[in-house]
């Protein structure tokens, strides 16, 4: 399970390490159904934004070495974050809880997605039904389509993986709980300590990019009865 912060070192922003900001803006004036009510301009112009950054980012050591583990496990990324890092690390299961930066649909048609990769879309460019075309981003507010998916994944887990998410946000934050007793948990994240939780789980307090690769590299030596 990943969060903003396994894609910090490809120089992508997090939200909680810039004083509750995203990219200098309140998430509720761009990522709510009632920014898009309001000032839809600035929300396509934030996401375009976003955009313009991925286009150029790309994936970092963390990303790379969680796609190395499918060598030997069965493996589901379950990531918060609305880049494609993971897919581009080399990761072939990803569940993008909150959506994706590089799709787009009409306002009112759900399930209609289009792909658009790193372009940006302006106020009047519609699909073919005529509606206005908006991220297909989950936003603050929104359900999670996946989550039910997602909590399946844990409590199927023998491992869990926490890396870079301060767990703040939920849905998301509460897949933590669904793991089973036996599962075991690692948590990477250079402030491990301000998350509270009362599970028993071993933590690096460090950045992923060195933590991951380390913590992969231990995975896939550990023997299988060690795994439960
Ligand atoms: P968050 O910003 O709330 O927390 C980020 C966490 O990453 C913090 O605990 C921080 O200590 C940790 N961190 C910072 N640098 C790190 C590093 N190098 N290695 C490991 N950990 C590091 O992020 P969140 O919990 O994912 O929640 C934020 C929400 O904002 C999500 O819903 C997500 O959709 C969205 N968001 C996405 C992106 C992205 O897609 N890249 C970026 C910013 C925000």
């Amino acid at each position: 399970m990943s969060g903003a912060g396994i894609s910090a070192e490809s120089g992508l922003k997090t939200f909680r390490d810039s004083d509750g900001l995203w990219n200098n803006h309140r998430v509720e004036d761009v990522a709510t159904p009632e920014a898009w009510r309001s000032n839809p301009k600035l929300v396509l112009d934030f996401y375009n934004h976003r955009r313009s950054e991925l286009d150029v980012a790309v994936p970092n050591l963390a990303h790379i070495a969680l796609a190395d583990l499918e060598a030997r496990y069965e493996v589901t990324v379950i990531t918060q974050n609305v880049d494609d890092l993971h897919e581009r690390g080399g990761s072939s299961q990803v569940l993008h809880l909150h959506g994706k930066l590089t799709q787009v649909r009409g306002e009112f048609s759900v399930d209609e997605v289009i792909e658009i990769g790193t372009k940006p879309i302006q106020l009047g460019d519609v699909n073919a039904l005529g509606e206005q075309l908006r991220p297909n981003i989950v936003w603050f507010g929104e359900e999670v389509p996946l989550i039910m998916t997602a909590a399946h994944k844990c409590a199927q887990a023998d491992v869990l993986l926490v890396i870079g998410t301060s767990l703040n946000v939920y849905p998301a934050a509460g897949l933590m709980d669904e793991v089973s007793d036996s599962c075991q948990i690692y948590l990477v994240d250079p402030k491990a300590e301000e998350i509270s939780t009362n599970r028993k789980i071993r933590v690096y307090k460090e950045k992923a990019g060195t933590a991951v690769p380390a913590l992969v590299r231990k995975l896939m030596r550990l023997p299988f009865n060690e795994l439960h």
